[in-house]
């Protein structure tokens, strides 16, 4: 893969693709993690004494229309605090200049190329700048004009160190050979994993489920599991990955009749009620034993909905587990890394990954269009 510091960007100007979509609520920035994440990349150019203007997307605009509600501000005035300097947004490409070290383009799915991968944008962008640096792991398995388009229209082009990070641990996580390893996917939907799960079968030892996922199999296993989420369609699946016997199942669960409600109980998964829903699940000591002596650990997914205090128990206990174990644990998904952040330090793990749908795709062993771009072997 080309790097950044193989790369002469030495009193040159750098377009830079970031992946600063980031949760705001009322113009303020609830999690800056991946703000945080392109620091090192940014203090590497400010040292190169070269000058930089940022590219991202934020939430999903329509394509075409510029609405305040996707504005980058937020994300510019925050970055500003960070870095103690005023980064100036530019509202449309024709402003962008390189008067200061920083700088920011406003939201690039206001326009209409950006999606369709349109060549003429890429090589806007790309032309913008002596060099076009990627570092937006979380958007590499789109094909998009500021990602794909722009790093193959670039005539130097190159992965900026979060890149580098993200893709030694996540290729540290499929590629080690390390004994026991041990994979949880949790989540709503067996559908959106599926893939993720046969690949992890294949390189785990054993496959914790939870969630809404876990229902599905503890259906397929037939037992009665009332009127908690599940995908019918699925079953057949679910009976397939059985039978490797790699799936682990919980022995206990938490029931309640609503997601809303304060009334739940905790039962064996053969005493769940017709009208009783599953949303969340015990860790027994035989899984935190298998968590504990794990070499490695692949997480992705809450065992529950950890959102209400009351169904997060499993969830929490599944962090601080692997936040103890010293196996080499990688941990990626939105609702998986906010989970962490609300209930262990994230530092306890050794990689969390920016990446929700990149982060899946690269387990599931596909090739990552924005990667392969820069010469990345799988
Ligand atoms: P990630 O973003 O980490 O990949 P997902 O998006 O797949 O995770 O799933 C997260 C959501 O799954 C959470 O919002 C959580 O409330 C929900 N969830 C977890 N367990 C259950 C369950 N038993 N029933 C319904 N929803 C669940
Ligand atoms: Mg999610």
């Amino acid at each position: 893969m080309r790097k950044l510091g193989d790369t002469d960007v030495l009193n040159k100007t750098v377009a830079l693709r970031v992946d600063l979509n980031v949760p705001v609520k009322d113009g303020n920035v609830l999690d800056d993690a991946r703000i945080l994440a392109i620091i090192p990349t940014l203090q590497y150019l400010q040292k190169q004494n070269s000058k930089t203007v940022l590219i991202s997307h934020f939430g999903r605009p329509k394509a075409g229309v510029i609405d305040s509600k996707f504005s980058l501000l937020p994300v510019a005035n925050r970055l500003g605090e960070i870095l103690n300097k005023e980064i100036p947004l530019f509202t449309s490409i024709d402003e962008v200049n390189f008067h200061e070290d920083i700088s920011m383009i406003e939201n690039i799915r206001f326009l209409p190329g950006e999606l369709i991968n349109d060549l003429d944008l890429s090589s806007t962008l790309c032309n913008l700048a002596d060099v076009y640096v990627f570092d937006a792991f979380g958007t590499s398995h789109r094909s998009h004009a500021s990602t794909y388009g722009a790093i193959n229209a670039a005539k130097k082009s190159c992965a900026g160190f979060l890149l580098e990070d993200e893709t030694r641990a996540l290729k540290k996580a499929t590629d080690s050979q390390e004994s026991p390893t041990l994979s949880i996917v949790g989540g709503s939907k067996i559908s959106s994993k599926l893939e993720v799960i046969k690949s992890l079968v294949q390189i785990s030892d054993e496959v914790l489920t939870g969630g809404g996922i876990t229902n599905t199999f503890l259906k397929a296993q037939g037992n009665n599991i009332g009127i908690s989420l599940c995908e019918d369609s699925m079953l057949s699946h679910a009976k397939e990955l059985l039978a490797t016997e790699k799936i682990l199942l919980p022995n206990e669960v938490v029931v309640s009749k609503s997601m809303d409600s304060d009334a739940s109980r905790v039962c064996s998964i053969d005493s769940v009620k017709d009208d009783e829903k599953i949303l969340d699940q015990i860790l027994s000591p035989t899984v935190a034993e298998k968590i504990s002596v794990a070499k490695k650990i692949i997480w992705n997914g809450p065992l529950g909905v950890f959102e209400n205090d009351h169904f997060s128990k499993g969830t929490k206990d599944l962090a601080n587990a692997i936040a103890l174990s010293d196996a080499y644990s990688l941990a990626g998904g939105g609702e998986t890394l906010l989970a962490i952040k609300m209930f262990i330090d994230k530092s306890k793990l050794s990689y969390c990954s920016t990446g929700g749908g990149a982060f899946l795709e690269f387990m599931e062993g596909k090739e990552l269009p924005s990667l392969s771009a820069l010469g990345f072997k799988f």
